[in-house]
């Protein structure tokens, strides 16, 4: 791949750094988790009202029709400038894209404009207590009625559901047929009786997730996107979309977080440490081609029209550093960086489920194997 930036991809990364310069998303409210969503809401309103919400969208979905570099250098600017993901990001993100793909006319008309401006919050639905990995194995039942459907099982892990309008949920409406034949994806309105959201608590302390028990929620017939029975098609394109998004946004933090450290470790008088010095030039390596192979990964999206399995590589390398980079931290810090409200003891303990969310390491793994290296199926 050339990595060289057009005179068009230069200006687009000019024109968004100096609009980031003129509107700073203001001071992150902190260990205030409801202040904390408000903020990274205002945030997408603003983002909104200068027409930088959803770069990657159409722009007859009010998006400006970014071409995949122009996507990464968003995501590399909005990370760089030290900005939140909008509070929206499952929405922008999943369930615009998904929609925009299998959508009907009526369903991108309702459910578009709503996402990128904010007003409407999405989650996605999908893992379950006993179906995570194995996702085709989802048990939450879909009972067709006269004009819907009524919904009943659980979901777990569901991120921001507490302060969702909407949910992409996947459910079982054919127990006789082949597992991943009988799921279909619904549009689910989160608030109705039958919609029971619980936060649970993370080893953060903050509540990102939270278990979404549903018992006998309505979804009407014009709700279902995709068709009946087409549901793990659609899910995959919403599963494709999420490993591939974030990974420029992410990178960009890392590298962040590693220039603090080793500005921590100078401060400290350590850098003259050979041992430590070889770790942190260790890490410095991984950032680097952890941002090179997730532009070679745009390669097969501009190909292919969607990712390949270099998302899944980004994703085990991304989650794998950072878990490393967190620990040295806490070697270089010492107990200071573990103190409660500490910026680094935060980043140790919510990287712990950097390798379990959007699709585990053994799983990565195993696709890294398979389609990368063309070693024989697990299974
Ligand atoms: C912070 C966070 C946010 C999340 N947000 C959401 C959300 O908004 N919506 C949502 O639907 N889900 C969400 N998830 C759930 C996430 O997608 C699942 O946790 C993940 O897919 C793993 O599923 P599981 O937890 O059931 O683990 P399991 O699938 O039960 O896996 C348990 C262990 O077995 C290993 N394993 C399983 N199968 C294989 C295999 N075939 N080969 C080798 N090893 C295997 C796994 O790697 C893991 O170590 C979130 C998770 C986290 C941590």
């Amino acid at each position: 791949m050339d990595l060289t930036f057009t005179e068009s991809e230069r200006a687009f990364r000019e024109e968004l750094a100096a609009w980031l310069a003129a509107n700073p998303p203001g001071p992150e409210p902190v260990g205030q988790e409801e202040a904390h969503f408000g903020w990274r809401r205002e945030w997408q309103r603003r983002l909104y009202e200068g027409g930088w919400a959803a770069v990657h969208w159409p722009a007859q979905y009010g998006g400006r029709g970014a071409s995949v570099v122009e996507s990464a250098i968003f995501f590399e600017e909005l990370g760089r400038a030290g900005a939140p993901l909008p509070a929206n990001v499952l929405g922008l993100l999943l369930a615009g894209p998904t929609i925009m793909l299998w959508g009907s006319e009526e369903q991108k008309e309702r459910y578009l404009a709503p996402i990128l401006s904010g007003q409407e919050i999405w989650c996605q639905g999908f893992s379950e207590p006993d179906a995570g990995s194995d996702l085709a194995a989802v048990k939450t039942r879909a009972v067709a009625e006269a004009d819907g459907w009524r919904i009943s099982g659980q979901k777990v892990w569901t991120s921001i559901a507490q302060h969702a309008k909407w949910c992409m949920l996947l459910a079982r409406t054919d127990a006789q047929a082949a597992k991943h034949r009988g799921l279909t994806y619904f549009l689910l309105d989160m608030e109705q009786e039958g919609v029971t959201v619980r936060p649970l608590r993370q080893i953060t302390g903050e509540s990102e997730f939270n278990e979404l028990f549903l018992d006998g929620a309505f979804v009407a017939s014009e709700n279902v996107l995709g068709g009946e029975g087409n549901g793990w098609k659609v899910a995959l394109t919403t599963l494709m979309n999420e490993r591939a998004g974030l990974a420029f946004f992410l990178q960009v933090r890392m590298r962040q977080l590693l220039e603090a450290l080793i500005e921590q470790a100078r401060r400290r008088e350590r850098l003259d440490d050979p041992l430590l010095v070889d770790r942190l030039v260790g890490l410095h390596m991984r950032c680097e081609a952890l941002r090179l192979t997730a532009y070679r990964g745009l390669t097969a999206i501009e190909k292919y029209g969607q990712p390949g399995p270099e998302g899944s590589l980004t994703k085990w390398m991304w989650s794998q550093t950072n878990q490393e980079l967190c620990q040295l931290a806490v070697e270089v810090l010492g107990a200071q960086a573990l103190r409660e409200g500490a910026p680094w003891a935060y980043e140790l303990l919510r990287s712990r489920g950097n390798t379990i969310e959007g699709g585990t390491t053994e799983i990565l793994k195993n696709i890294v194997a398979e389609r990368v290296l063309g070693l024989p199926k697990a299974r």
